[in-house]
């Protein structure tokens, strides 16, 4: 079952969203060498709950956190703890918050200090890839258009794209139905409609697509050690044109800032 969101809702969820990345800007006020994960948790947490929000991931499943801390070869789902970021770490930080009833869901991947001219790339070929994705979020294409045009920016460069792991729609519940994978056929796939509302987050390996967990349960991590990238917006389908919900705004005015 697909839920389609009123207008209404969607303003409330647009606001669950705005949250998110302004989290994350706390988060990039902060990520540098020798910060443990830990620290940028306790952050968000207490950024969140003083927004009259709670952590869409905490608890959710058992997750014990409310940011998903993802380094270097992690994919996705890393746990924050008291290992602390180094120079040339990418990081993926990934965020949701329950406020008013919905969630919004984002996620992003900071660069810490010198990284290497590769993996930058790597970077920024995930990022262009959700902006291909969010293009193609419109009334009447198909899921299928969206990992096309994922996969279609991708597969020149030659990275995986991890499969096991895909979007989702979003809403009441952090996770609802369709699941939106990050590669697919043009015109397959259920038709998108206006009023869903998806979380689109292409997960990109520098080598390898497959994965693998780690012992804790959670952490995924690339097979082949190499790093991975993660970006991840919340956005609502529309006539016309996508409509993003979250915004990565407010973090990139900060790393801009720190910049200079
Ligand atoms: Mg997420
Ligand atoms: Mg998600």
């Amino acid at each position: 079952m697909i839920f389609l969101k009123t207008d209404e809702e969607i303003e409330i969820q647009r606001e669950s969203s705005l949250l998110v990345g302004k989290t994350l800007a706390e988060v990039a006020r902060r990520i540098r060498p020798g910060i443990k994960t830990i620290e940028l948790d306790r952050v968000a947490e207490e950024y969140i709950r003083d927004h009259h929000a709670e952590p869409g991931f905490k608890g959710y499943g058992g997750f014990p956190a409310t940011l998903c801390i993802s380094v270097n070869d992690q994919v996705v789902h890393g746990i924050p703890g008291n290992n602390e970021l180094r120079d040339g770490d990418i990081v993926s930080v990934d965020c949701g918050v329950l406020m008013n009833g919905f969630y919004g869901d984002s996620a992003y991947t900071f660069e810490i200090g010198e990284v290497a001219a590769d993996v930058r790339d790597l970077v920024s070929a995930t990022k262009q890839s959700l902006a291909k994705g969010i293009e193609v979020a419109i009334d009447g294409m198909r899921i299928g258009d969206i990992g096309f045009a994922i996969q279609s920016f991708i597969d020149p460069y030659g990275y995986g794209i991890v499969r096991e792991l895909v979007g989702h729609g979003v809403g009441r519940k952090l996770h609802e139905k369709p699941e939106v994978p990050n590669y697919g056929r043009r015109g397959s796939g259920i038709k998108l409609l206006t009023g869903m509302v998806i979380a689109i987050e292409p997960m990109i390996n520098m080598g390898v697509r497959n994965v693998k967990q780690e012992q804790d349960g959670w952490t995924i991590k690339t097979a082949d050690g190499k790093p991975s990238a993660h970006f991840e917006h919340t956005v609502a389908v529309r006539n016309g044109r996508a409509d993003v919900l979250s915004s990565f705004e407010e973090i990139e005015n900060v790393l801009q800032s720190l910049k200079s």
